[in-house]
């Protein structure tokens, strides 16, 4: 593809022009979610982001090796490295194995991502695969004077990296007011300074993932396992590392100084982060009782919402803004993101309808053009749709006669759609909860005639009804006050 894809690098807070290490091969990481818990709103939008990204790659003609990792161990209960594992507190909670919570909360986790079209990564490493690469990190890291051990524990030492390299690069966070705000910590903790982070912690005795090595019987700080794993499949240096916002610092900024502090290279060359989901306005939290988890949303059980919405339904609400600003959940917004994805899909549908004419009144070849140049601007997602529903009011002009396709306008624009909605935009067809609830209406509509039909001993006509439903797939069952119906399996 000619045209050039700009992309917005979080570390040069600019649009920079996409130019792959080595074309056609394009190499991304993302990081993945720390599976104690059930997939969450919160997870969808990187995962979503990140799938047009990989789609419209693929749709320019690159090779991509996309992982996207597994947090299996090391994250704990407070990012200032303090508290449980949030794993291991899980399995304590419910007298599981960790590996247990792990195995049950990565299906879950990977059930919703199919529910919503998510493309399965090309790798999916897990840290606690990866014990003995993230041991050799530290020890070059240890080597090069970065890190310092106490009590068997070893930390990053930021001041001894701040000399020689620039530690807030990715975040802009300054050392000086991280030394402001940490003072009061002192005494606290064995760490130098607080903002040093763990590379390896010494396992408490009650601590149940712990592995062995030259420190102490441990396990390692979470920060560690992305350098490591991105690194293991992607090369010492590759293209795209993304996730959200809120990973930006301390999670981000911990890879490039330790990534840094082992090799003297920077691994990533472009920095993408989605921006957050708020719900009503309010961050999400499970204290705030907004906590919406994906299958309470795909089944409507959840307080805060008035109903279901389906997995393309969300898609679409998260595709409709642009990955880098603030998306607000609210049922009105979802209602609308419902509506628009079905008349994308009517419209869709409808353009096999359209009679040919030998002249065409619209230049499709535009609405290609659009799609593209607005992809290639920083992945202009909104503008696509937009550009999209234009296409709509043709269509559904071209229905009542008021503007005309000929045959290879339709061929081209059926094309677009499918290019657009299905391949880079990742939408599937799928039945509205509408359209659902209208064919289940239907179908008690039949079987009360066929009743009605039952009562008067017309059974030819009962017969006939009940008949044909189950040539239609529906399994009927008469019941003492009336029947019970289901579609077969
Ligand atoms: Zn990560």
């Amino acid at each position: 593809m000619e045209q050039k894809l700009f992309i917005y690098n979080t570390i040069t807070r600019k649009k920079e022009e996409f130019t792959p290490l080595n074309p056609p091969f394009v190499g991304i990481y993302v990081c993945g979610p720390t599976v104690y818990g059930e997939p969450h709103l919160g997870h969808a939008r990187p995962a979503i982001t990140f799938d047009v990204l990989y789609r419209y790659l693929v749709y320019r003609g690159n090779k991509v090796r996309y992982v996207r990792n597994i947090t299996d161990v090391g994250h704990l209960e407070d990012d200032t490295e303090q508290g449980e594992d949030k794993i291991e507190k899980k399995a304590r909670l419910e007298q599981l194995e960790p590996m247990e919570v792990v195995q049950f909360y990565t299906d879950s986790y990977h059930a919703s991502m199919d529910k919503l079209n998510v493309h399965k990564p090309s790798i999916e490493p897990r840290a606690s695969g990866h014990i003995i690469e993230q041991l050799q990190l530290i020890d070059k890291i240890y080597e090069n004077g970065f890190a310092y051990e106490v009590n068997g524990s070893v930390y990053f030492d930021v001041e001894a990296y701040s000399k020689k390299y620039h530690y807030g690069k990715l975040s802009g966070r300054v050392l000086d007011d991280l030394y402001a705000n940490t003072r009061e910590l002192d005494g606290q903790s064995e760490k130098k300074n607080s903002f040093d982070f763990a590379l390896w912690k010494k396992a408490m005795p009650e601590h149940i993932m712990r592995w062995p090595s030259r420190w102490s019987e441990g396990f390692p700080g979470w920060h560690l396992e992305c350098s490591v794993m991105s690194t293991k499949y992607l090369g010492e240096e590759f293209d795209i590392h993304g996730g959200g916002m809120d990973l930006i610092f301390p999670h981000h900024e911990c890879e490039i100084a330790q990534s840094i502090a082992a090799s003297g290279k920077e691994a990533v060359h472009y920095w993408i982060h989605n921006n957050m989901i708020t719900i009503n306005g309010q961050k999400m939290g499970k204290s705030l009782g907004n906590f919406i988890t994906l299958n309470e949303l795909f089944s409507g059980k959840h307080a805060v919402l008035t109903k279901a919405y389906s997995p393309m339904t969300v898609r679409f609400f998260i595709l409709q803004a642009h990955y880098r600003s603030t998306l607000d959940f609210s049922n009105e917004a979802l209602n609308a993101a419902e509506k628009g994805f079905e008349r994308l899909i009517e419209a869709y549908n409808n353009i096999d309808k359209i009679k040919p004419s030998e002249t065409s009144t619209i230049n499709i070849n535009n609405l290609q053009t659009k799609c593209i140049d607005a992809l290639n601007d920083d992945l202009n997602t909104p503008v696509v749709i937009a550009s999209l529903f234009e296409a709509v009011k043709n269509i559904n002009a071209a229905l009542n006669g008021s503007e005309k396709f000929d045959k290879e306008s339709i061929i081209a624009c059926k094309k677009i759609f499918n290019d657009f909605i299905f391949n880079v935009l990742g939408f599937i067809p799928e039945t509205s909860s509408h359209v659902n609830k209208l064919l289940s209406d239907l179908v008690e509509l039949l079987l009360n005639e066929r009743m009605q039909a039952k009562k008067r001993k017309d059974f030819e006509a009962s017969d006939h009804i009940r008949s044909k439903l189950v040539s239609l797939g529906i399994e009927i069952k008469d019941t003492k006050d009336g029947f019970e119906w289901k579609l077969k399996n």
